[in-house]
């Protein structure tokens, strides 16, 4: 019963730390990873891969994932929702993952220990948290929760994809499609702008007299140059009859209302009439970073670098968007990368190993159009001073003349390849 529970073994008065004792006893040492999206269902993934002897349990409400990446092209009509709709059973079977399908409803730190909205309880030696995202509901007069239900933000995939969807599907030819882009930082800095793209390509080929217009929060956005390249290669931009338009927040951008029952939008310059309307709010760690008191005033998580163990509470480690663990942005292949880092500190720690240096890798794609990617990538490492920093040299953005049919493919076969990784 005393096994990892660092705290009761010290109350005893031995000299052994939870983690040694976790290393050298008979009985399997116990890691809870909360969340089972990119980060989660990675970090137990690999702690398996990397030592089977620990007993690893996932814990997440949904008994399947829709992931964000590839909800834009549901939009755009490339892709149908069971396409990125996955489950958790080569966790289960081929890596001995132990799933528990519910909901974290708070977390003890002192005495290793979480509580499920069931009522039940699980002690572990180690947690990893990777819960994702929520909203800052109060940035935007007229928009919460409840509206969200009528005019979605779609910024967590799944039934809100679909709302979008089959609200741009209903929507007349000649009609108006807003997005309201969020300020930073925030989950996928290019997803607004290949939203835009996929919704473009969709009206260009469905309903030609219709309108995008991007209403930003922000007066620069990433890849800027070559969405815009891509918008003027394949939505007429910059000319009179472009299909996208784009207001930055020194041009009236920025939305600080919604009135609901007639679609409008408010911003400091004035009010845009929408027929389909997207809002994506400001953004924060998800609520149970909250209660768990792993957030600091920022709303995200601090964490130390080289372990993404949170510098608020010891033994609990906080990965995916959650985190912060910029330069690094708030990607899926990031979210990927820091698991897997992760995993590595857990299982050296567990056996009382200090954990190794590590890299890190990321890749945003983005389909502009069907047969037109783009891309950033990056590579990052831990100085020796301890921060989190870009190899200088490193990655980069698509060339402007670069190949953008092969970057498309690109996109297609880092969507299978990742989501092998996550959840194969
Ligand atoms: P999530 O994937 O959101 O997973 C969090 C999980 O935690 C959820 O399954 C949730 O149910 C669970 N959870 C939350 N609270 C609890 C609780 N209390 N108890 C138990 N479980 C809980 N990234 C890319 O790399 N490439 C892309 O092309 C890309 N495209 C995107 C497009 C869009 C439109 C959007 C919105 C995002 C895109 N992203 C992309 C970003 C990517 O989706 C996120 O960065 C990634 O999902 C982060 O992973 P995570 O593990 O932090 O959170």
């Amino acid at each position: 019963h005393m096994l990892g529970a660092g705290g009761l073994v010290s109350g005893t008065g031995l000299s052994m730390s939870g983690s040694l004792l976790a290393g050298s006893q008979s009985k399997a040492a116990r890691v809870v990873v909360v969340g089972g999206g990119f980060g989660g269902a990675t970090a137990a993934k690999y702690i398996r891969k990397l030592d089977p002897s620990v007993t690893v349990t996932l814990i997440e409400p949904n008994k399947r994932y829709t992931t964000c990446p590839g909800s834009n092209w549901v939009l755009g009509g490339l892709r149908d929702m069971k396409s990125i709709t996955h489950d958790y059973s080569k966790l289960v079977n081929d890596h001995g993952v132990k799933v528990v399908h519910d909901r974290v409803t708070s977390i003890d730190a002192r005495s290793r220990k979480l509580t499920l909205n069931s009522g039940d309880s699980i002690n572990y030696d180690r947690l990893v948290v990777s819960p994702g995202i929520d909203f800052r509901w109060d940035t935007i007069e007229g928009y919460d929760a409840t509206v969200a239900e009528e005019i979605p933000h779609a910024w967590q995939a799944g039934p809100q994809t679909a709302l979008l969807h089959q609200q741009l599907k209903a929507m007349k030819n000649g009609g108006t499609v807003i997005i309201a882009a969020p300020p930073n930082p925030f989950r996928c800095p290019p997803g607004p702008y290949e939203r835009a793209s996929m919704i473009a390509h969709y009206l260009k080929e469905n309903k030609p007299r219709s309108k995008l217009l991007i209403l930003d929060a922000k007066d620069k956005f990433s890849k800027q140059g070559l969405f815009t390249k891509g918008w003027e290669a394949l939505y007429g931009y910059g000319t009179e009859n472009s299909l996208i338009e784009w207001l930055p927040q020194d041009k009236g951008g920025k939305v600080i209302g919604v009135e609901s029952g007639s679609r409008t939008v408010l911003t400091d310059f004035g009010k845009h009439k929408a027929d389909v309307l997207n809002v994506i709010p400001a953004q924060k760690a998800a609520k149970l970073a909250e209660i768990a008191g792993l957030t600091d005033d920022t709303g995200w998580c601090p964490v130390h670098p080289g372990t993404f163990e949170s510098t608020i509470h010891k033994g609990i480690h906080v990965i995916g968007d959650a985190s912060i663990a910029s330069p690094l942005p708030k990607s899926g292949y990031a979210a990927n990368s820091e698991a897997k880092v992760c995993a590595f500190a857990v299982v050296a720690m567990l056996k009382g190993q200090e954990p190794g240096t590590p890299t890190w890798v990321n890749t945003c794609y983005s389909l502009v159009g069907p047969r037109y990617g783009i891309s950033v990538a990056m590579v990052y490492e831990l100085t020796a001073a301890g921060k989190l920093s870009k190899v200088k040299g490193a990655g980069g953005v698509t060339p402007m003349d670069g190949n953008f049919r092969l970057e498309a493919a690109y996109t297609e076969s880092w969507y299978d390849n990742i989501i092998n990784d996550v959840f194969g």
